[in-house]
């Protein structure tokens, strides 16, 4: 993988044909930042198309341009046409294939160039041809800034585009309170805010739009499924499917549930894993040294960031929690 900066002087000859992909469900980071790539590359004269592997959480549908954005599982022919003729696909906010889920296919076939921007550990980086991988970035929203002002980019950043990169940047850094929240993010932040960033409305969008069905939801299952294991200061929370039926909870709705536990005294370790249809999704956060993407790496097919990472597994609830159990210990020193 050759670095990103090589790359820059490709971006003079408009016309590309260019996907902009990330990871599956993607978050506020991962759309945030490949709709602020979009704006950036349409405003160099080149055609870009955002395809997501599959869809999204409605709390994401008011960022500028997410109405072009294809979900490769409702319009697969087209988003495959699409991959194969591109001259770029750029890879956002993720390290490893597997995480475009069925595209990966399509996308290893392609004869396009790849490039990858992301900042999550241990990237596939013999998969890309250009890319920047960097985890001590904050957020992939951060390093498509840098890429848009390195490439001699920052006049054309509209307040569009601010919105996207904020809505990234303040999902990743937890509202700004993880350690990944350097003096960069804040300079960033400034400089969004001169472009015309109203970043109280971004707020409001992701966090204060959503159904009555959703708190409740969250109540229930900070009362009724939340596991407090002091000895190990870990919390466990295990949804089973009649939750989500009864709730009516679709994609999006559990997000943020994961970090409720860590508001205990003393919680190092929340996790919570949903009984999804076609597997068990498992999500983990940290504090300290308590190293997640290890242990979902080991553990949960997964990984992610050091105090934020996610798993499956094809278990039944009752089995995977029964092994989470098991493997728990292997924390015991970072977590007492
Ligand atoms: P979340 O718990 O919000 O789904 O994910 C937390 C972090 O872990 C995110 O950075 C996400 O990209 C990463 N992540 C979540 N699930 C997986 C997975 O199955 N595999 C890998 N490699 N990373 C994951
Ligand atoms: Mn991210």
């Amino acid at each position: 993988m050759q670095a990103l900066e090589a790359f820059f002087s490709l971006l003079t000859a408009p016309g590309r044909r260019v996907v902009i992909t990330t990871h599956q469900k993607p978050d506020g980071d991962a759309m945030g930042s490949s709709l602020a790539l979009w704006h950036y590359l349409r405003s160099l004269g080149h055609h870009p198309v955002v395809i997501s592997p599959t869809n999204w959480a409605g709390f994401l549908n008011w960022m500028p341009g997410v109405q072009e954005v294809l979900d490769y599982e409702s319009k697969t022919a087209q988003a495959e046409e699409l991959i194969a003729q591109a001259d770029w696909l750029f890879c956002l906010d993720f390290n490893a294939i597997g995480r475009v889920k069925r595209m990966e296919p399509a996308l290893s076939q392609a004869p396009g160039l790849r490039i990858l921007i992301d900042h999550h550990q241990e990237p596939q980086v013999s998969y890309f041809h250009y890319g920047a991988s960097d985890t001590s970035k904050s957020s992939t929203a951060e390093m498509v800034y840098d890429f848009i002002v390195a490439s001699g980019g920052a006049d054309s950043i509209t307040e569009g585009m601010a919105e996207c990169l904020y809505a990234g940047v303040m999902t990743d850094t937890g509202s700004f309170r993880f350690p990944s929240t350097t003096s960069s993010v804040h300079s960033m932040v400034a400089f969004l805010k001169q472009k015309g960033l109203k970043h109280h409305l971004v707020h409001d969008h992701l966090f204060d739009n959503f159904l009555e069905n959703r708190l409740r939801f969250i109540g229930h299952a900070l009362l009724y499924r939340m596991e407090v294991i002091y000895e190990m200061n870990t919390v466990l929370m295990a949804i089973p499917k009649s939750d989500i039926h009864r709730f009516d909870i679709s994609t999006g709705d559990t997000e943020g549930l994961v970090n409720f536990p860590l508001s205990i005294q003393g919680i190092k370790l929340a996790a919570i894993v949903i009984d999804r249809d076609e597997e068990r999704k498992w999500s983990f956060r940290s504090k300290g040294e308590v190293d997640v993407n290890q242990f979902a790496r080991q553990h949960f097919n997964g990984g992610g960031h050091r105090n934020a990472a996610g798993g499956r597994s094809t278990d039944s609830l009752d089995e995977t929690v029964k092994h989470f159990y098991k493997v728990l210990p292997d924390l015991r020193g970072s977590l007492e």
